[in-house]
């Protein structure tokens, strides 16, 4: 069991700093038996190799049964061109391992649903999952561009998903669906888009041929959206098209109050990444300031989908709860006064005692 471990940039060195020593945890009290090894990535990247996915980086990523992920990014390399940009080095570890399903899970945590702009009793018990289509759609479709016509400039992409790949992200979902309370609602604007069209008539035959014990509903992206807010715990398992999701599933995490505490998987056919939903933070950096449940929550990802501990998953969610309802938070919770390390060692100290 190796995992390969890219810190990154800004808060992602303190985030995943903290994410480790749950790791250590889990091997000396709870026999996890992981190895890890570190690498650069991002802007990190880019100092060491001159890239922001360095090629020995890769070597270990592919290598590995799982990848953990900081965050990359900051106003060091902003005026870089573009693929050497930190951000680069994101995309490019998500197109190299294949990641074409994103896992957005949206909990609120009882003991924080005063963060929330929405009212306690719209959000209390919300526990959601946003699957996004993360490789394919409007972002990557050819022909796109800016050409003139008539002397007018004219920008233009191209929405298109083959019948194979809206199969491929729907057996995601269903399959989540099975593991959690058995609803999906998958999400287009099949009203409008002859993409959209095809994706609903994909997504219902898949069912019907293989995953009719799921309930399965249809919503047009606009509806969504108001409903995301107007009653958020009517959903368990939403799949959507990767420009829809990219925008719904910012509106759930809004939904729990804090970026600080939302985790995401990133999964393909033979490799895996997890990662905070957050960015490096740069406002905050170096300063013990970071919430680093998010990383810690991304570790529980990893050990249910990767490792096939669900058991280990469990303890680690129970020790985050555990550390909530004992009152510790970071600034960005109602500004508490633990810093970065503090929260880690909080939680360790609650996993510890569930060995
Ligand atoms: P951000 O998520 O880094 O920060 C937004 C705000 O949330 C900031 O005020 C920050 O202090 C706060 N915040 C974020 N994570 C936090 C945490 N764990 N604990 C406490 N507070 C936290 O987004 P941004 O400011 O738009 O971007 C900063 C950099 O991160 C940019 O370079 C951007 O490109 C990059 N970025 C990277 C990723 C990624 O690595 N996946 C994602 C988004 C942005």
């Amino acid at each position: 069991m190796k995992i390969a471990i890219l810190p990154g940039d800004g808060i992602g060195p303190e985030i995943i700093a903290e994410a480790i020593q749950v790791l250590q945890v889990l091997n000396d009290r709870f026999a996890l038996g992981a190895e890890w090894e570190l690498a650069a990535i991002g802007g990190a990247g880019f100092d060491e190799a001159g890239d922001p996915y360095p090629e020995t980086t890769r070597r270990l990523a592919r290598a590995c049964d799982a990848v953990l992920l900081g965050a990359v990014g900051g106003p060091k390399w902003e005026g870089l061109e573009k693929p050497k940009r930190p951000e680069a080095g994101l995309l490019a570890i998500r197109a190299d391992l294949g990641l074409y399903a994103n896992y957005r899970p949206a909990k609120v945590f009882s003991q924080l649903v005063d963060q929330s702009t929405l009212k306690p009793e719209v959000i209390d018990g919300v526990d959601l999952l946003v699957v996004r289509e993360l490789v394919s759609g409007v972002y990557f479709g050819q022909p796109r561009g800016i050409e003139t016509v008539d002397g007018e400039r004219r920008g233009f992409n191209t929405m298109a998903y083959t019948e194979e790949e809206v199969t491929r992200i729907a057996r995601v979902a269903f399959s989540a669906a099975r593991l959690r309370r058995g609803k999906v609602c998958s999400v287009d604007k099949a009203n409008v888009l002859d993409c959209s069209e095809l994706w609903r008539e994909t997504v219902c035959r898949l069912h019907a041929a293989e995953f009719s014990d799921i309930e399965l509903s249809h919503m047009y992206v606009d509806n969504a959206a108001m409903q995301l807010i107007r009653n958020p715990k009517q959903f368990d398992v939403i799949v959507t098209s990767n420009l829809f999701g990219d925008i719904l599933s910012d509106e759930a995490s809004m939904l729990t109050g804090s970026i600080g505490m939302l985790p995401s998987a990133s999964i393909g056919d033979d490799h895996a990444l997890y990662e905070p939903i957050h960015g490096s933070a740069p406002d905050i950096a170096g300063q013990d300031r970071a919430n680093p449940l998010a990383t810690i929550l991304s570790v529980a990802m990893m050990l249910r989908f990767s490792l096939q501990r669900a058991d280990l998953a469990a303890k680690v969610e129970q020790a985050v709860e555990q550390t909530l309802n004992d009152g510790v938070r970071t600034a960005d919770l109602a500004g508490g006064t633990s810093g970065c390390r503090a929260m880690g060692a909080a939680v360790c100290t609650r996993l510890e005692a569930l060995a």
